[in-house]
C-alpha cells in the first residue's frame, strides 16, 4: 500500500521535473529510475488485486455450474420424471429390493451437460427433443447459447432420452455440430435390422431414423472406439479428455472424463437411474440396463473411483443441481455437495 500513497509520488514527480529542467543528468537518471520502480510496483499491485478479484468471481458459481481452469461446465435441464421402485431390478440378488421403502418415490431429471472452452461449445447428449417434451433448447437459450453455437455433441449411448434432441422436425437441431459416438454403440443400434423380428425393431428404429436424418443433412458423424483418448482427437481442447467403456447399460455405453486445471469431471451417463437407491445399494439395477451383471460391476467400479478421488460427477439422471461429489458410507455411497 505504501507505493500507492500520493505524497511520495508528488515529491518524486517534482524532483524529476526539477532535475529535468536543471539538466542534471545523473540525478535525473536516479530519480527517473525510482519513479519507474514505484510505477512498476504499483502496476504489479494492481495486476495482483485484479487477478485475486477474477479468481473470486470464478469461485462464485451458480448451482449446476463449475469452472475448471479454462473449461466451463453447466448442467442443462431437459426433463423430469417421477421415479418409484417399479423400474428397479436385482436379478443377481433379489433380496436387496427389500431395502426399498414401499412408498418410495423421487423426481429424477434428464440432464444434458454443456462444456465450453475456447472456440468449442459442446454438449454431452442431446436429451429427448422438443417434440417429446424435452426443454433443452429453452435451457440453452437461458444459458445464452444458440443451437448454431454448438460445435460438437458427444453421445453416451443410443437411448432416446440421450439422442432424441439431435433432430427436430427431421432437421438437425445443431447444424454446425459434429456428432461423436462410440463405434461399439453404433455397431449395435445403427445396424441392418431386416433380420430382427418386427416387434423388436422399435429400440433400434429411433436411432436409425435420427442418424439417417443427420447424415442426409451433411452432419459429420465420428465413431471412435470406446475408451479412446480424445485429447488430440478433438478440436481445440488441449486438456485431458478421455472416453471410457462402461458397457452394460447398453453394449457401447460410454462415459467421459475431462481433466482441466488439475481437476477432473466425470460425465457418467446412465451408470444409475434412481440415485437415492442405487448409491446405497449399487447391485440394484434399472430395467433399462440391458446387461445387469455388467452394469452393476461398472457402477461399482466407477463409484468407488469417484469416491476415492473425490472427483466432480455429472450424470444424466440425477437431481438438481446435478454436479456433486460422492463419498463412501458403509457398503454404499452418499452425495456430497461441491
Ligand atoms: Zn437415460
Amino acid at each position: 500500500m505504501v507505493y500507492l500513497q500520493i505524497k511520495p509520488w508528488l515529491d518524486l514527480f517534482r524532483r524529476v521535473m526539477y532535475t529535468h529542467t536543471q539538466g542534471v543528468s545523473l540525478i535525473y537518471t536516479t530519480c527517473f529510475k525510482e519513479f519507474i520502480m514505484r510505477l512498476s510496483f504499483a502496476l504489479m499491485f494492481i495486476a495482483a488485486a485484479f487477478t485475486i478479484a477474477l479468481a473470486g468471481c470464478a469461485k462464485a458459481q451458480k448451482p449446476g455450474e463449475i469452472r475448471l481452469g479454462p473449461l466451463e461446465i453447466k448442467i442443462l435441464a431437459d426433463a423430469q420424471f417421477d421415479r418409484d421402485a417399479a423400474i428397479l431390478v436385482s436379478p443377481e440378488n433379489p433380496d436387496l429390493l427389500q431395502n426399498i421403502p414401499a412408498d418410495f418415490k423421487m423426481v429424477s431429471g434428464v440432464s444434458v451437460i454443456l462444456a465450453k472452452c475456447g472456440n468449442e461449445t459442446v454438449l454431452f447428449d442431446a436429451g429427448l427433443g422438443k417434440e417429446s417434451g424435452g426443454k433443452l433448447l429453452d435451457s440453452l437459450q437461458e444459458a445464452q447459447v444458440s443451437p448454431d453455437d454448438i460445435t460438437a455433441v458427444f453421445i453416451t449411448h443410443l437411448h432416446f432420452d440421450h439422442f432424441g434432441g439431435l433432430v427436430q422436425g427431421g432437421k438437425p437441431s445443431f447444424p454446425n455440430a459434429t456428432v461423436y459416438l462410440a463405434q461399439e454403440e453404433a455397431d449395435y443400434f445403427l445396424r441392418d435390422i431386416s433380420d430382427i423380428p418386427e416387434q423388436e425393431r422399435g429400440r433400434f428404429q429411433g436411432a436409425i431414423t435420427c442418424f439417417a436424418a443427420l447424415e442426409s443433412a451433411g452432419i459429420p458423424i465420428v465413431k471412435f472406439p470406446s475408451g479412446s483418448d480424445l485429447t488430440e482427437y478433438f478440436g481445440d481442447w488441449k486438456f485431458s479428455f478421455k472416453s471410457e467403456q462402461a458397457f452394460g447399460h447398453t453394449p457401447g455405453h460410454t462415459i467421459y472424463r475431462l481433466n482441466s486445471d488439475g481437476k477432473e469431471i466425470l460425465i457418467w451417463g446412465d451408470i444409475l437411474h434412481v440415485i437415492d437407491i442405487q448409491l446405497s445399494w449399487t447391485d440394484i439395477s434399472a430395467t433399462y440396463d440391458m446387461d445387469t451383471e455388467l452394469a452393476k460391476g461398472v457402477r461399482r467400479r466407477v463409484l468407488e473411483d469417484a469416491a476415492a478421488r473425490s472427483i466432480v460427477t455429472a450424470g444424466s439422471h440425477t437431481t438438481a443441481p446435478g454436479l456433486f461429489r460422492i463419498a463412501k458410507k458403509g457398503d454404499g455411497f452418499i452425495r456430497k455437495e461441491l
